[in-house]
């Protein structure tokens, strides 16, 4: 047992130091990215279409892997990441994928219980939670209903209970408001709030430029190729400052 009692800083979520993303031999969609993305902090990441805001998510849950800089996920340097360390980190990493990308020969029970099946966890040890969570997100009449028998806002709300049910400390979504209700898009919106209440670590990509004053988070904006860091004012918009600080250590 360690006698060592000195108070020890959470270890950041992330660390981006002058990142380049592209795609093969295209051209380069983000540069210069620098971020440090703490423990528990919620991000709300907006951007033109194309600008490159599912790229850096996609960095984020090691989808794609930075073609340059220097990036660290949980204290792990990704740029020399073996096939087991990122399978480890992955499943650390909840994400409500824009297109859904739920398997629809399972039941929307199924789809959300499936990281916790992975993890080797026996139904009746999850079953109750998971009927729980489909439930909160308004779809405990529809937990026997697969995935094409859904509304978009149905599957959407499936995708985001699948998403947290394994408890990730980092959880990444993109446009997890895209196809519901505004009324619905509150609900959940206040469902990310308590995840972040509760530790998680959240960055979320949205076309809506008022959300992150809504839910109080820290506001990125991707613009030619750029991360920017905004400060949201109630009254005149977000107020854009280049975020250049350079050695994001
Ligand atoms: P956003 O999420 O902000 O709409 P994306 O990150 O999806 O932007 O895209 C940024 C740029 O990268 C766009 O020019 C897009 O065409 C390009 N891109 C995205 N995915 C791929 C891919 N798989 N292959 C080649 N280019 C891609």
């Amino acid at each position: 047992m360690s006698s060592n009692n000195r108070a020890q800083a959470p270890v950041p979520t992330a660390i981006f130091s002058h990142v380049s993303a592209r795609y093969g031999r295209g051209p380069t969609v983000l540069h210069d990215i620098n971020f440090r993305l703490e423990a528990g902090s919620y991000h709300v990441l907006t951007g033109p279409s194309g600008a490159g805001k599912s790229t850096l998510l996609k960095m984020l849950y090691l989808a794609h892997k930075p073609c340059s800089g220097g990036a660290s996920l949980f204290g792990q340097d990704l740029m020399r990441l073996r096939r087991n360390g990122r399978a480890d980190l992955r499943r650390r990493i909840g994400v409500v994928f824009q297109d859904y990308r739920l398997l629809d020969h399972l039941t929307a029970f199924e789809n959300v219980s499936l990281p916790l099946r992975l993890q080797g966890l026996v139904k009746s040890s999850y079953a109750e939670d998971v009927v729980e969570l489909l439930t909160w997100v308004g779809l405990g009449d529809r937990a026997n209903a697969y995935p094409p028998t859904l509304s978009g806002g149905e599957r959407q709300r499936v995708a985001i209970a699948r998403a947290i049910v394994a408890k990730p400390q980092l959880i990444v979504a993109d446009e997890p408001t895209g196809s519901v209700d505004p009324e619905m898009g509150q609900r959940l919106m206040r469902l990310f709030t308590e995840l972040n209440k509760l530790g998680a670590t959240l960055v979320i990509a949205t076309h809506d430029p008022t959300m992150a004053l809504q839910v109080g988070a820290q506001a990125w904006h991707i613009q030619d190729g750029q991360l920017h860091h905004n400060t949201p004012t109630p009254d005149g918009g977000p107020v854009i400052d280049p975020y250049h600080h350079g050695g994001a250590s």
